[in-house]
Order: C-alpha cells, then structure tokens, then sequence
C-alpha cells in the first residue's frame, strides 16, 4: 500500500488512503460425522461467515431441499438440517430459505466430487451454521430418508480495519471512469498473479494517462480486504461518490501462462474489448465472474462494469502463485488491453 501510494505521488497524483472497517473470519473447528444409516465421517468445511454450531455439535436428520433457491424447496425441514445443491443461486440465499423454514444447520453438497470452498459473503447473511460437504456424498445424503448427521463448527469473527488507496486525474469533475485492483492476496501465498499482476497494470495505467492523455477523467482505486469477502471496494461502492462513476472496470489476474483470456460478460464494456482482442488475433472468452471480484459491489449500486481476467492459472490462490509462474508477456498483453478500455470508455473533461 506504501508504494502504491508513493508510486502515485511520483506521478503527480494526490492519494488518498481511505481506511474502512470490516470481519475478519476464520475456522477453528469443522467436524462432520454420518450417524445414520450408515456411520462415517464427513469432510465438512464451513461456508465464510457461517456461525458456530453449539459446542460439542448439533445432531440432526437431513432433509434434502433441491437446490435451496426457493422458498418452496425447504419443505419439512423444521428442526433438521437441510441438504441443498450447490449452484443456481447464492449460498445466503440458500441459508436465508433454510433458516425461514424452521432449519437447523445448512449443507450445501458440491455439483462435482470434492470439496468446495464457499462464501455466505456478509457475517450476517446467515443465523445458521452452514457447511459444504463433498460433491460425492451428497446425493447419497439427499436420497436416503434416515440420514442423520452431527455437525461441529467453531467459527471466529472480528472486527478489523483495512485501507483502499483512492487517486483521481481530477478533482470534483461530474463524470468519472473508475478503475480498480485488489492490493491484498491470500493468506497461503504471495498474490502475484492475483493480484499484484493487476495493481502494477493499473500503476502504469496511471503513470500514463497522467502524462499522455490528461483530458481524460479516471479515478483509481487499489482495494483492502478483497479476498477476505471483496471489503474494500463494498466500503467505497457504498459511498454517495459512486454517483459520480460513469463505469468500473476491474483487474484480477492478468498474468496467467498460457491464458484463457476472458472479458467479463455483459455491461457495455465486453464487445469493445472482444473486438480489441480479436484484431490482433488473439483468443478471447467471456466469464460470468458473478460475485467474486470488486466489480460486484459496483454491480449491485447500478454501475456499469467490465473486467480483464486471465484464467486456466494452475497456482490460483496457492502458495505457488510467485513472480518465476507468471507470464509477463501475458501480463503487458492484457494491460494495454485494459489501457485500451479506459482511454475508450473514460469521460473526456474540457476546460
Ligand atoms: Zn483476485
């Protein structure tokens, strides 16, 4: 954060650090266990924000309820915990159905054999513990009607803070093109690839506009907290300033070897940006990149957005994402994709 802000000094830019308040989360304990009719165990893992069960577990049967995203699939779930599919709809969704119908407990089983690892997304999305279970023991779950399950989950929730770093080519000008990277990465690994890949993008993005196309009106945002549930660009996506942005563009991974690049679909920004690709001859996909980056919360405030998004990157959050398994080329590729796009789409300011 210290040389972002001092990089933008050096590019004339005034910054401001923007502190917010946000959860922390983590898990101390995920224990499941089948009772019946079978006894096995249960490779659980807490949905992000889930509360904890009571100590010592709760034991239950399980009904199963579809895929959870209507009101009408929690039929006779009251006082049992509800079995629900991943996918069609949000986790907190699911949750929120589940606890209405009288639920006790939450499981959402994988569409695929494996584990999952899954957000409610907001510490208060759910009142009751919700778990993934693996895609291969769901179904099993879900059809027999004497499955009966002892779930633990110790959860922790605290109150943190963390700072966004906020620079504009001009100020107090009526419209505004707002692009934004993530400055934080994972716990287990460095964050090269995601996200210092599209900090440095957005850096030299700056440096440039500042220097070659002062007309322009950009607002940079380097976001806190991402990966801990997408806090820094919610806390700035909730200020009244967000009425001032004509659209966001996001960049989250830009640096992938040998990509599958994508643009993010839908928004008024793709078809430019597919265009940009395909001229010069290069593959481009488009990804629903749904709720997992900070074009979300501009999503959600009514604001346009698009995003560069290089995928098919085998060390995504893990500690193996280090500068040796980036591809740079890829990575100066995708910038002046993203150059591209704000040099097109940002307001021009006469004076
Ligand atoms: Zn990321």
């Amino acid at each position: 954060m210290d040389h972002v802000r001092a990089e933008l000094k050096r590019a004339g830019y005034s910054p401001r650090v923007v502190g917010f308040p946000f959860v922390e989360y983590r898990e101390s304990v995920e224990k499941g266990i089948q009772i019946a009719p079978i006894r096995r165990e249960l490779r659980v893992e807490a949905l992000d924000y889930s509360p904890s069960t009571p100590k010592g577990g709760l034991r239950a049967r399980v009904v199963a309820a579809g895929n959870g995203c209507e009101s009408g699939d929690f039929e006779g779930v009251r006082g049992f915990i509800a079995l629900a599919r991943r996918g069609a709809c949000f986790f907190a969704v699911k949750a929120r159905n589940a606890h209405n119908a009288g639920a006790i407990a939450l499981l959402v089983f994988n569409s695929e054999p494996g584990l999952f690892d899954g957000t409610l997304g907001d510490p208060r999305a759910s009142p009751i513990p919700a778990a993934a279970i693996d895609g291969a023991v769901g179904p099993e779950l879900a059809v027999s009607s004497s499955s009966m399950v002892e779930l633990e989950l110790a959860t922790h929730r605290r109150r943190s803070t963390s700072q966004n770093v906020i620079a504009d080519t001009h100020n107090g000008v009526r419209r505004v093109l707002m692009v934004g990277a993530h400055l934080d990465s994972v716990l287990v690994g460095p964050g090269i690839n995601d996200n210092a890949t599209g900090v440095v993008a957005l850096l030299e993005i700056a440096r440039v506009v500042r220097k070659r196309y002062p007309e322009l009106a950009v607002r940079f945002g380097f976001w806190g907290a991402e990966e801990l549930g997408l806090f820094g660009s919610r806390a700035y996506a909730s200020t009244a300033d967000r009425r001032r942005i004509v659209g966001y563009l996001n960049l989250d991974v830009l640096g992938s070897p040998s990509p599958e690049r994508t643009v993010y679909k839908g928004g008024p920004f793709a078809a430019r940006w597919l265009e940009h690709f395909e001229r010069r001859g290069l593959r481009v996909g488009q990804i629903d990149v749904g709720g997992r980056s900070d074009h979300f919360p501009f999503d959600q405030a009514g604001v346009p957005t698009g995003g560069l998004f290089a995928g098919g990157y085998p060390c995504y959050h893990r500690a193996c994402d280090r500068l040796a398994n980036v591809d740079l080329a890829v990575l100066d590729e995708l910038a002046a994709a993203a150059a591209f796009g704000v040099a097109s789409f940002a307001p021009i300011v006469r004076d």
